[in-house]
């Protein structure tokens, strides 16, 4: 590992011998790309990339050279046994590269592409530096856009300010109109903190005014040693933020809007695996990259202890493949508390992100997820909601029936009476159809 301050440190991955799982390259991974590593522009104080700087000596260049994308390229693309690859950008600041470091990165992918494979990047900004040249090429090349934003401008500007402690609204604002004056496709990423948690209605009222329609909310979680930062949701808040928006969003706007939890939380009442590593039974899929090639678990785990090696010097497909990444992700579902899995709604929250795990149970027992109160009030709360869902999906219906089923039943114009055929259009009675399903 090039220059990272940790003393005689061996990457974990050449650890082999005292691990209890073999090798193993899943056909499918994704590596979180730091071309700037943790270098920004912003100064949000819940940011915890800015804070990964001292990991590196001072003076280094946080600039991913030529020879780091292109190696990286050329492996990640060889490693992955799937018609289409998925590159993903992030920082730190990714824009601070310049376009033409991201002209390089599509020449490159070309250069390497397999024969048939399909190549798609998402790039998440926080975007300030955007422009009418970044988005004409965002839209050329068919990038995903992820956009950093909170809210309305009171709430965002609450923790999103630049290096001189001022709001940052404006620009972030404009950036979301330039994406869409291009047509980019992107997503909205928005951190639920300790203010914005308590106006749901108002985030999620402000994206669809603008025409968003896919949206992250990403729950602010720091642990300290005395507790938590005072930026950080509580589990309440993020429990009833989370209720608050799907309440409106079942009543209005499913299938007009994708929010992220609620898609996932959709696949587990289907009986699917969660397709987010948030909430899926093991994780390990999705390692980091920083900008000199220094591989790590996951964008949460960038310390020395979660180091497996740098690529330049040992094949990205050996460092994923290895025991320790391996017992990485399978800790995840090993390590559960058994109030987790006690837990009704497990299936949908597999105990969350193991980042967040360190308070302890109500046995004593440590390892319980810091949100596992809001995370149950969430789950058991869409429970009916996802059931109807599901069993429309399961029939061959669309899932935004529910919002007719709802309506006749809780503002009907024409009441559909018991006996009636049930709006959800299974040819069933309402009353032995969704009637008493919500
Ligand atoms: S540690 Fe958390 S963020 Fe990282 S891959 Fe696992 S679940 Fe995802
Ligand atoms: S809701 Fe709580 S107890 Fe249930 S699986 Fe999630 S973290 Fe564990």
């Amino acid at each position: 590992m090039a220059n990272m301050r940790r003393g005689n440190f061996i990457p974990m991955a050449m650890l082999v011998g005292s691990e209890d799982v073999p090798s193993y390259l899943p056909p499918a991974f994704h590596v979180m790309l730091k071309p700037s590593g943790p270098i920004c522009n912003l100064d949000c104080t819940y940011c915890f990339y800015l804070r990964k700087e001292h990991l590196y000596d001072k003076g280094t260049s946080f600039y991913m050279p030529d020879d780091v994308l292109e190696e990286f390229t050329r492996q990640y693309i060889e490693a992955q046994q799937v018609d289409e690859v998925h590159f993903g950008w992030q920082g730190g600041e990714p824009t601070l590269m310049g376009l033409d470091f991201f002209r390089k990165v599509v020449e490159l992918q070309q250069k390497h592409r397999k024969p048939g494979m399909k190549i798609k990047n998402s790039f998440q900004t926080n975007g300030v530096l955007l422009d009418d040249e970044w988005c004409r090429f965002f839209k050329e090349h068919d990038f995903l856009v992820g956009l950093s934003m909170d809210g309305p401008k009171e709430l965002h500007d609450a923790y999103r300010v630049d290096k001189g402690g001022k709001p940052t609204f404006e620009k972030v604002y404009r950036a979301l109109n330039l994406l869409q004056k291009h047509g980019v496709e992107f997503n909205i990423l928005c951190v639920v903190n300790r203010i914005n948690a308590d106006h749901p209605l108002r985030v999620y009222g402000f994206f669809k005014s603008e025409g968003v329609q896919f949206i992250q909310f990403i729950p602010a979680v720091e642990g300290t040693q005395d507790g938590v930062t005072d930026w950080t949701v509580r589990p309440d808040q993020w429990g009833k933020f989370l209720c608050a928006v799907f309440d409106e969003w079942v009543r209005k706007d499913v299938g007009k809007i994708f929010v992220q939890q609620f898609e996932v939380a959709l696949e587990a009442w289907l009986g699917f695996e969660p397709s987010l590593c948030v909430h899926s039974k093991t994780c390990g899929n999705c390692l980091a990259m920083e900008h000199n090639g220094d591989l790590f678990s996951c964008d949460h785990f960038v310390y020395p202890d979660y180091y497996l090696g740098n690529i330049m010097e040992t094949p990205l497909m050996q460092l994923v493949a290895s025991p320790f990444q391996r017992r990485f992700g399978l800790d995840k579902r090993d390590k559960l508390p058994r109030y987790c899995l006690q837990c009704p709604v497990l299936f949908a929250c597999n105990g969350g992100c193991p980042k967040d795990r360190f308070i302890k149970t109500p046995d004593g027992e440590d390892g319980l997820n810091y949100l596992c109160a809001g995370y149950k009030r969430f789950f058991n709360h869409i429970d009916p909601y996802m059931r109807l869902m599901a069993n429309l999906l399961r029939q061959g219906q669309p899932a935004w029936l529910i919002k007719e089923v709802l309506r006749q039943k809780e503002q009907p114009k024409q009441k559909v009476g018991p006996n009636d055929p049930c709006p959800c259009g299974s040819r069933r009675k309402f009353k032995k159809c969704c009637m008493n399903k919500v």
